[in-house]
């Protein structure tokens, strides 16, 4: 809760604010802005705050990474900023000098908006700044040790401290590295949230001056989820990572039993050698080939479930709404295994086994040293199409950053994701047939019992690809681009489709 604007007095420095906000004089910006030791003594109010909106008095209290990080880039955005310490003598030397360092009571006495730049633990050694700090902005910069799943956060703790004063959070998802550098490099955004929009427009004006991007995340209850998102590691990619290494997993196990262990087991000949690159190299196009088939699978799943429920207006359930919101993940994961695979492959004549068998095929001569011109296709084949796949996916990848999606519009975006991305899925698909080739149809290929690895990787994309197919039809494609436009099976209200002959709606499925 937040005091009334007017429950103060105006601060002895007020007026000179006023007069200097609008035009400030060069050499005034110069002059150490503080003058003798907190001046008008009495704290302002959030009014008075606003009316100095464009250059409040910043202080803040601690001394640590982030109170000399943000004392440097409000220097030089051109604030005055004071910083209450314990011991002000001993940390003058590392600020800036245009910034004072004084007492705490000084600095929250002369200060519009405080930065509470300590240590949540040690909130309640402020407890004595209360009444100082009645009606200013307080600004809680501070991280948790652990994600929360409800409150209260440090800045409503801090709220409840400070009763009379308003509490923003913001500028924790910021590191003190990004302060010093300015807003030049790492993340631009602050999250700020509160209960005082008032409170929040200010800071958010001088996060602008500072050159960052402020986001209104709404009120002081949003801390909870603020406070968290630096805690977050990586969420969008658990299950994304787990998912391709258990696929991995297997298929390494997978291809270990077929290609290492039964020769060792058969007729005793250890061929261990190959588990570090053969194996791999046969595992990380299976992996990507299945991650592909996942990222397009969902989609082709829901248009199904859309077809049969003759409605849009159903919601998905939770696992393929997250699958849904995963694909870009799962793309760029499969993107690695596929250019792993492209390394590895070019990789494979440098090693000493390599050579070690072509010596070997020389000396012995016989059918494999001879041109076959079937052998020769299918290499040649087989290699031209793998590196289109790769090519494509590639080009998926780099529409995926942020910085290039957000100059595509929506028609360019779905055009690469949807379109280019299912002619990488049947490149790759073809890819795969083509280093099968015949090997379906011969007995020795199906070791342990086992069919060979390419025959298992093969089932998802073609179920997807032939799905998709099946989306195409006129009728079937139809009847989805109405649902899609809000058609509803079960209200009977006839319309037609500007240019109903289009199937272009389906494709971003
Ligand atoms: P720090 O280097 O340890 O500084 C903390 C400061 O708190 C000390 O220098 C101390 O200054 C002051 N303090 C006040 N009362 C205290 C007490 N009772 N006991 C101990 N210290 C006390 O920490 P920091 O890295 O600057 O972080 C400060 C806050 O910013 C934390 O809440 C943190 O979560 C947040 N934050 C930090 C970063 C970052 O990159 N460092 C990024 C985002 C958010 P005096 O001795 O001068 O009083």
């Amino acid at each position: 809760m937040c005091a009334s604007p007017h429950q103060e007095g105006a601060h002895g420095r007020k007026s000179r604010w006023m007069a200097g906000t609008s035009v400030m004089p060069h050499g005034e910006m110069k002059r150490p802005l503080i003058e003798g030791g907190g001046g008008g003594g009495a704290s302002r109010h959030l009014e008075a705050s606003m009316s100095d909106a464009d250059c409040p008095v910043v202080g803040i209290l601690g001394t640590g990474d982030f109170s000399r990080s943000l004392a440097r880039r409000l220097v030089a955005s051109g604030y005055q900023v004071v910083v209450g310490s314990r011991t002000p003598k001993r940390s003058v030397a590392l600020f800036p000098e245009e910034a004072e360092v004084t007492s705490q009571m000084e600095a929250a006495n002369q200060a519009d908006v405080v930065f509470v730049a300590v240590y949540p633990e040690h909130y309640s050694t402020l407890v004595e700044l209360r009444q100082a700090l009645a009606g200013k902005i307080l600004v809680d910069v501070s991280n948790g040790m652990h994600v929360k799943q409800e409150g209260p956060s440090h800045a409503q703790q801090l709220a409840e401290q400070f009763p009379e004063s308003c509490v923003v959070k913001g500028f924790n998802t910021v590191s003190a590295w990004t302060l010093q550098t300015g807003a030049r490099d790492g993340s631009r955004q602050v999250l700020l949230c509160s209960d005082s929009s008032k409170a929040k427009s200010l800071v958010m004006q001088l996060c602008r001056s500072m050159g960052f991007i402020s986001v209104d995340m709404g009120p002081l209850s949003a801390s909870v989820e603020v406070e968290n998102l630096p805690l977050y590691l990586f969420p969008s990619w658990r299950v994304p990572i787990i998912a391709t290494l258990a696929l991995f997993l297997f298929f390494y196990l997978y291809n270990f039993t077929r290609d290492v262990l039964h020769p060792f087991v058969k007729s005793g000949k250890s061929v261990f050698y190959k588990m570090p690159i053969d194996t791999v190299n046969v595992t990380l196009p299976s992996v990507s080939l299945v991650l592909l088939a996942l990222v397009y699978m969902p989609g082709v799943y829901a248009a199904f479930l859309q077809l049969m429920w003759g409605t849009k207006y159903n919601r998905f359930s939770d696992w393929l709404d997250r699958w849904l919101t995963r694909r870009k993940q799962l793309g760029l994961c499969s993107f690695l295994c596929a250019l792993l695979h492209a390394i590895y492959s070019l990789c494979l004549p440098m090693r000493k086994s390599a050579r070690y068998d072509i010596y070997a095929a020389a000396k012995k001569g016989g059918p494999e040293t001879e041109w076959n011109d079937e052998k020769v296709w299918r290499m040649e084949l087989y290699v031209s199409v793998g590196i289109m796949a790769l090519g494509l996916l590639s080009l998926l990848a780099v529409a995926s950053l942020p910085s290039v999606s957000n100059n595509l519009n929506w028609r360019e975006f779905s055009f690469i994701q949807s379109r280019l991305g299912y002619s990488a899925l049947i490149m790759a698909t073809l890819h795969t047939l083509i280093f099968g080739w015949n090997r379906a149809f011969v007995a020795d290929q199906y070791r342990f019992l086992l069919p060979p690895t390419f025959m298992l990787v093969l089932v998802l994309p073609c179920v997807v690809l032939l799905g998709r197919l099946a989306l195409t039809v006129p009728c079937v494609a139809q009847r989805l681009r109405r649902i899609r436009r809000g058609w509803e099976k079960g209200r009977h209200i006839r319309f037609t489709l500007p240019g109903d002959q289009s199937l272009e709606d389906i494709t971003n499925v």
